[in-house]
């Protein structure tokens, strides 16, 4: 790790210690986004990190911005959820296919937490059929787009100021994938936000639906180009799988840092637990999980920073580190006992928290697909050139 980039892990280290953590558990209980977080974080220069100072980011790049998840996941799994929806989701879509009108407009706003964003692609019909199956549509009528439809849990969805919505804009049934990103704004009208809904984990990121009904989308709301939006998702999802895999990461840290002292205090058959050499193994199974899932990630991260075709790759550290956390937060459970069980622990958290990562942003399922597939067909056609290769 560059010192650049230690200086700015413990920068936001000492910002999520003081103002994050001692929250957590509250903020969990009550299932209550802290909206007075949001500007604090923004005065600490969480958001933007990967655009340019001209729009109000820091331009950090990718493996920042995921230090900066795994750090604010560590004090939070919600907040960093609410986190990377807003500022990798929204912010970083927004300011890689904006115009330069809608990135004046839109990022000073975001990246300073004045507004909240949000990035809406799921319907109650369409998951991980999200191309083929979304019915949500929106038609062009002079000069204004007219949407109509339902998205469902959507991160940030009841807060957010501005989220970027996928609409279908198939204009003819040979055209059915055509998708659209729109820029919708809180209050506009024909959209509403409905109420949190109560979840799992993740408890305090805020979830829900959006609901379109003849909402007038102004043209210079379209983002990027009409009918261009199923590529621009797809591209999208790879940074998003990469800044989300800094969440298991800072819960398994999260859960590391509980475990480690327990194991020293908590004395049974005279001794401290850590002597025992079955709480030991368990020990370097959490360690060596947390360890293997960050180096995974941080190097995905790094070479993310100069390309972005890094799909098997992105979907892979996401992957393995969603399946890591939820081992590693049941083994924290297992080591604090009975203590480990009650909800005055943040163990039982630190679980239902972890349990997300290996449902948003696309399933585990779809990641093995996805990882299967590209491995199957770049050697499919690597063969296929030798082979020709050999008969030139
Ligand atoms: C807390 C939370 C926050 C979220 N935030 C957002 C957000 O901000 N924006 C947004 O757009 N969405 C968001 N989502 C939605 C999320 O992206 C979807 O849940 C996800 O894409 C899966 O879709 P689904 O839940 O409809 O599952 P489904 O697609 O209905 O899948 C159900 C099960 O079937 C499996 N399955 C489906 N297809 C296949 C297949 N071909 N082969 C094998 N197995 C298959 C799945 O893996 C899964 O186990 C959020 C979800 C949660 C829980």
């Amino acid at each position: 790790m560059s010192r650049v980039l230690d200086t700015f892990r413990n920068q936001v280290r000492d910002f999520t210690e003081k103002e994050i953590a001692p929250r957590a558990a509250e903020i969990d209980r009550a299932n209550d986004f802290p909206t007075d977080l949001w500007k604090k974080m923004g005065g600490a220069g969480l958001y933007g990190l990967t655009v340019s100072d001209e729009y109000g980011g820091t331009n950090q790049g990718y493996l920042a911005h995921t230090l900066a998840m795994e750090e604010i996941s560590r004090a939070s799994g919600a907040i960093g959820l609410s986190y990377a929806a807003h500022s990798n989701l929204c912010i970083d879509n927004l300011y890689r296919n904006g115009t330069p009108a809608q990135r004046e407009h839109y990022l000073p706003r975001l990246c300073s937490g004045e507004w909240v964003g949000a990035l809406a692609m799921s319907e109650p019909g369409a998951g991980s059929d999200i191309i083929g199956s979304m019915s949500c549509h929106a038609e062009p009528r002079g000069e204004m787009w007219v949407a109509n439809g339902t998205k469902t849990w959507i991160t940030n969805g009841p807060d957010a100021d501005v989220l970027i919505v996928y609409m279908r804009t198939a204009t003819s049934r040979y055209a059915s994938k055509n998708l659209t990103a729109f820029l919708v704004e809180k209050g506009m009208p024909g959209f509403r936000a409905e109420d949190p809904m109560d979840k799992l984990g993740m408890r305090g990121s805020n979830t829900g639906s959006l609901i379109f009904e003849d909402c007038a989308i102004p043209q210079e709301n379209v983002l990027g180009k009409v009918n261009d939006g199923a590529r621009m998702m797809m591209d999208g999802l790879d940074a998003e799988r990469l800044i989300l895999a800094g969440g298991p990461v800072g819960l398994m840290q999260a859960a590391f840092d509980l475990v480690l002292p327990f194991m020293h205090e908590r004395k049974q058959f005279g001794q401290p637990i850590g002597k025992f050499e079955l709480m030991q193994a368990r020990l370097a199974d959490v360690y060596t999980a947390l360890q293997a899932s960050r180096a995974y990630t941080y190097d995905v991260a790094r070479r993310f920073d100069h390309s972005r075709a890094l799909r098997k790759e992105t979907a892979g550290c996401l992957m393995f580190a969603s399946e890591r956390a939820v081992e590693v937060a049941l083994a924290a459970i297992q080591i604090l006992g009975a203590r480990g069980y009650m909800n005055e622990s943040p163990a039982g958290r630190l679980l239902r928290d972890a349990k997300v990562y290996e449902i948003g942003g696309g399933t585990n399922e779809i990641r093995h697909i996805l990882i299967g597939r590209e491995l199957f067909v770049e050697t499919d056609r690597q063969q296929r050139a030798e082979y020709l290769t050999g008969h030139a």
